[in-house]
């Protein structure tokens, strides 16, 4: 955590908006840049929390703000607490700390138990640019507000970060969705994180979710989603080239000698496109990259040495042959088309399914031609499983999409990500 002043900018300010925001002490949309409206947000921060008011994150407000970021405080409970009041001073509800602590019972608080309490607000911040930290801390605060998610890491990235898994659900029906293969569609990764969120509190509170019965599909089904595939890559679009990259000097030159990542860069931190390196007409996609010029590592549609040969497509591979997926969905970001089908490989209810997902989204569904149509996830699963898999597009426009598109990409992908489970 670098210490944080104003005329700095960066994802983590932005992050540190929208909890301010959350908290009240701050009004416009979060932008990353620590202006006057920021720092002025910071120093009642301070003041409210008995810190030096001066307008600077430093390790200290730091380690106040933390808990705030994460969505919960833990909590030591001392004679005289009842469960009602400790929800008061937190600006909570009861049933929120109940979830999060399944052992404790309203009228028999232990003294110097300590427990988890979430705050009344929610985790997943839909309003800024989504970093692999941001997630990694999100699925932290997540776990403990809904203790019954599984929470895994199904291998790790070219560079070290995890390849996390969330599980929801335990039932023997298992789907699998996962986001952001493509850097550029980083807003793939809050459209799961979000539903893992609405769907947790659903489950929790006995509730619906989109005209669904969660806890019918708790039992039914076993949802798992790898929100983000390519970690390292989505770091080079939102936070730069780092100097202690230890790629430094070949992704500028993979990149045309440019260090700015932000508007172009689709692969790995290897400068291989991950959806175009899966065992599936991987040959074709070498020909096809090789009619567009593409010789070496790049910003995009490089195929890489050899099928797998990337440590994030063997993670989803390897993850994908240790269980049983009757579907799945690969998320994208590029034009509210549903793709399906791969070689017709695809089994027929594929087509009745494709049918039914766009019938819920208003997206089109379509067969990929071209270079696209080669060595993806969803290609990879057909082939090899003759079972249901699918590419969603979300969102129209330029990659990477501004995430004021959030909203309305995420009403058009509830009903998708709700259906699939249960089809
Ligand atoms: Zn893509």
């Amino acid at each position: 955590m670098r210490t944080l002043r104003i005329g700095m900018s960066g994802t983590d300010v932005m992050e540190i908006q929208a909890m301010l925001k959350k908290l009240g002490f701050y009004n416009a949309a979060p932008d990353g840049i620590f202006g006057p409206q920021t720092q002025r947000a910071v120093i009642e921060f301070q003041r409210r929390y008995g810190l030096t008011p001066d307008g600077i994150i430093g390790v200290n407000t730091y380690n106040a703000m933390r808990r705030y970021l994460l969505g919960y405080d833990t909590y030591t409970i001392v004679c005289g607490d009842t469960l009602y009041a400790i929800a008061n001073r937190y600006g909570t509800a009861p049933d929120l700390i109940l979830t999060a602590n399944p052992g404790i019972f309203p009228n028999s608080l232990r003294v110097a138990q300590r427990i988890i309490v979430p705050y009344g607000f929610d985790v997943v911040d839909t309003n800024i640019d989504y970093t692999y930290e941001i997630m990694e801390r999100d699925i932290e605060g997540l776990k403990a507000r809904y203790p019954f998610l599984e929470v895994g890491i199904s291998g790790a990235s070219a560079l070290g970060r995890n390849l996390y898994y969330i599980r929801i659900g335990t039932g023997a029906n298992q789907v699998f969705y996962n986001g952001a293969h493509h850097s550029l569609e980083w807003i793939t990764v809050p459209v799961l994180m979000k539903f893992i969120e609405e769907f947790s509190r659903s489950y929790a509170q006995g509730q619906s979710l989109g005209g669904y019965d969660t806890q019918d599909i708790w039992n039914y089904s076993s949802i798992y989603i790898v929100p983000m595939v390519n970690p390292d890559g989505i770091e080079l679009v939102l936070n730069g080239l780092q100097p202690n990259n230890p790629n430094y000097q070949e992704l500028i030159r993979w990149n045309n000698g440019s260090t700015d990542f932000s508007t172009n860069w689709q692969s790995n931190n290897r400068g291989v496109d991950l959806n175009h390196n899966y065992n599936a007409g991987w040959e074709q996609s070498k020909e096809a990259e090789a009619a567009l010029g593409i010789t070496g590592p790049g910003p995009t549609r490089y195929s890489g040495l050899a099928p797998e040969s990337e440590p994030e497509v063997q993670a989803m591979v390897e993850f994908t042959r240790s269980h049983n997926f009757r579907l799945v969905l690969a998320y994208h970001s590029q034009g509210e088309v549903i793709f399906w089908n791969f070689q017709n490989l695809a089994p027929p209810e594929a087509l009745r399914i494709g049918n039914m997902l766009s019938g819920v989204s208003g997206y089109r569904l379509e067969e990929l031609t071209g270079i696209a149509a080669y060595a993806g996830y969803k290609d990879w699963f057909i082939k090899e499983y003759r079972r249901p898999g699918y590419t969603i597009e979300v969102g129209l426009g330029v990659n990477p999409l501004p995430i004021s598109q959030f909203d309305g990409i995420y009403a058009d992908n509830l009903p998708i990500l709700l259906l699939s489970s249960v089809v």
